[in-house]
């Protein structure tokens, strides 16, 4: 066995470490949520573990967490009994941090503190947020099914390292004790800690123990005071929120339950809590956030759901129960009838996940719908009202990836999306809403990419629409150009880009208007081919058009050819 040796912080962690203590301090009862959810997670991965190997629970077979403090040490201890650590974990996992996207975050920090705050608690900073209150922590633990004589005792001061020793711990699993700064003496006090406890854990579904308080009388009379005993109690509900009632649990529990599983500090939007029974029986508590996170286009990182099988936590991030284009969706699934030792690769093949997979996604879309009818309906309040423009401003760039993504929604899909067009300027322009202002004689729902809104509302290829009042699409996201490209028609009618070939807008156009066509491009026709034979290797074709009305000439694309918009991007990506 290797004696105490002092290790270095990841460069990272020190950088976090620096963070937390200088902008968390307005929020410091997070380190109690950070810890018992570390607690809580290291059951579930006994648990999990336990599936295989029963001897792994030892004598031990109740999970439980205990919260207690001495006020003459000035510590505060979190035990739990779950899967432990060994050395090489302690260092690993409380030295590094593995979590992807850990350099990009650090990259996003600003130097402001209200911002950093807001970031850091969105990034979670776990363990590390044990420094907002304590300047020096001491950790202990035994990894379930190791002997006795190899647990470890990880110790820091919170600054550049931290060391490790060898130590014998009879009983299996962690306990966290921070030695309280001064200014944080408040912690000792069991009033408080249960308080905060019943916000941030009631839905754990672990019991979380605390030591009964008793008042004893003073001698002679002279007053009293809370004494702790040795008998311990359950200071939370215990029981997994989505597994109760839903008339039991009020939005508040819902609110922090989201905060909770999704590391965001802001309210969800909304959420979607249900019992499905059938061929398939799971339970789904999916949730919509405000706004999104930093690594929102990261599609490798994709899913925000976790799997559940029978209250048992199997996986974070399981990317088989939603598509892609839903990767902002944050919640649980509680599956009944998966096997609890389901692989990510099986997942893939399981039709049950197949079922939850679709029904999921349909709920996420009713949930959306019902936002976006509140936008017209009399919702209640102005907030409500707000809410889909809200998430559509977050979140509808990745939704318009749907319509390459999820053929059957399609249609579901395309009446979700919003945008800004000639007649708008807010992106809140439906294909419906289009629809219904569309021209006698108009056959088509005209649209136009570009990089900025500006750029697409001083198009000269908008002139005739202009001249005829004919409202035209403004698309400026990325993903436009690939998403329309997905969306022939709208309810029967098709999508036209205005840049695209040669525009005939059909009925609208009079007949007088085509013959003066006619007979320009006749007359001049010699300069047309000059000019075609100076842009040989330019343009396929020079054409007179009837499309500008002050401009004189601009570039179209051949109806069958590759948009700007899109050749620009690829060009862009390096294609
Ligand atoms: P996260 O929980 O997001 O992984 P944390 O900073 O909270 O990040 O914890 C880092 C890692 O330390 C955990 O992933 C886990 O491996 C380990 N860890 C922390 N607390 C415990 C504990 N009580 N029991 C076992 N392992 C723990
Ligand atoms: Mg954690």
């Amino acid at each position: 066995m290797t004696q105490k040796q002092t290790l270095s912080f990841q460069a990272e962690v020190a950088q976090l470490l620096h963070l937390v203590t200088h902008s968390l301090y307005s929020n410091k009862e997070i380190f109690l949520r950070e810890l018992i959810s570390n607690a809580s997670d290291a059951c579930d991965k006994l648990r999990f573990e336990g599936l295989n190997d029963n001897a792994l629970y030892e004598d031990a077979p109740n999970l439980e967490v205990r919260v207690s403090f001495d006020k003459a040490a000035r510590t505060l201890t979190i035990t739990d009994n779950g899967i432990g650590m060994s050395e090489q974990e302690a260092i690993d996992h409380l030295g590094t941090i593995a979590k992807s996207g850990t350099r990009e975050f650090m990259g996003r920090l600003s130097g402001d503190q209200k911002a950093d705050a807001q970031l850091i608690g969105q990034f979670g900073v776990g363990f590390y947020s044990g420094f907002i209150v304590a300047d020096k922590i001491t950790v202990e633990s035994r990894r379930a099914g190791l002997p006795v004589d190899q647990g470890v005792r990880w110790t820091s001061g919170g600054a550049g390292d931290f060391e490790v020793e060898p130590i014998t711990r009879p009983e299996r699993g962690t306990s966290v004790t921070l030695h309280l700064r001064d200014d944080a003496q408040e912690w000792l006090n069991t009033w408080k800690l249960k308080s905060v406890i019943a916000k941030y854990s009631d839905h754990i579904s672990l019991p979380i123990l605390m030591r009964k308080e008793e008042w004893k009388e003073g001698e002679d009379s002279k007053g009293g005071e809370m004494v702790l005993t040795d008998e311990w109690e359950t200071v939370n509900q215990a029981s997994a929120l989505w597994s109760r009632p839903k008339k039991d649990i009020t939005p508040e529990q819902y609110q922090e339950f989201y905060k909770q599983i999704s590391h965001d500090t802001e309210p969800p939007l909304t959420w979607s809590h249900n019992r499905v029974e059938g061929a398939t029986e799971y339970t789904q508590l999916l949730y919509i956030p405000s706004h999104a996170p930093f690594d929102l286009w990261n599609r490798d990182k994709a899913a925000g759901v976790k799997l559940y099988v029978k209250r048992v936590f199997i996986m974070d991030d399981a990317e088989a129960l939603l598509p892609v284009y839903l990767r902002f969706v944050r919640g649980v699934i509680d599956s009944a009838d998966l096997p609890l030792n389901v692989s990510r690769e099986l997942l893939q093949e399981s039709r049950d996940v197949r079922a939850i997979r679709e029904g999921s996604t349909k709920r996420v879309l009713s949930m959306l719908e019902d936002l976006a009818k509140l936008e017209k309906e009399d919702a209640a309040t102005a907030e409500d009202k707000a809410k889909y423009a809200q998430f559509y401003s977050e979140f509808g760039a990745v939704l318009k990836e749907g319509l390459g993504e999820d053929f059957g929604n399609r249609e579901r899909l395309a009446k979700l999306l919003r945008f800004a067009s000639t007649t708008s300027d807010a992106t809140s322009v439906s294909l419906a809403d289009y629809k219904a202002r569309m021209k006698e004689g108009q056959e088509a729902i005209y649209y136009i990419t570009a990089d900025s809104l500006p750029a697409a509302r001083n198009s000269p290829q908008l002139e005739l629409f202009r001249k005829k009042g004919i409202e035209v699409l403004l698309m400026t996201d990325r993903v436009d150009e690939w998403a329309l490209n997905h969306l022939q028609d709208f309810d029967g009618t098709p999508m036209q880009s205005v840049a695209r070939g040669a525009v005939d807008l059909g009925k609208l156009q009079d007949d007088t208007e085509k013959k003066a066509a006619e007979e320009a491009a006749e007359a001049f026709k010699p300069v047309l081919e000059r000019l075609k034979a100076a842009l040989k290797d330019k343009a396929e074709d020079v054409r007179v058009t009837t499309r500008l009305v002050d401009s004189p000439a601009c570039l179209v694309v051949q109806d069958a050819g590759m948009s700007m918009q899109l050749a620009r991007m690829l060009k862009q990506a390096g294609q």
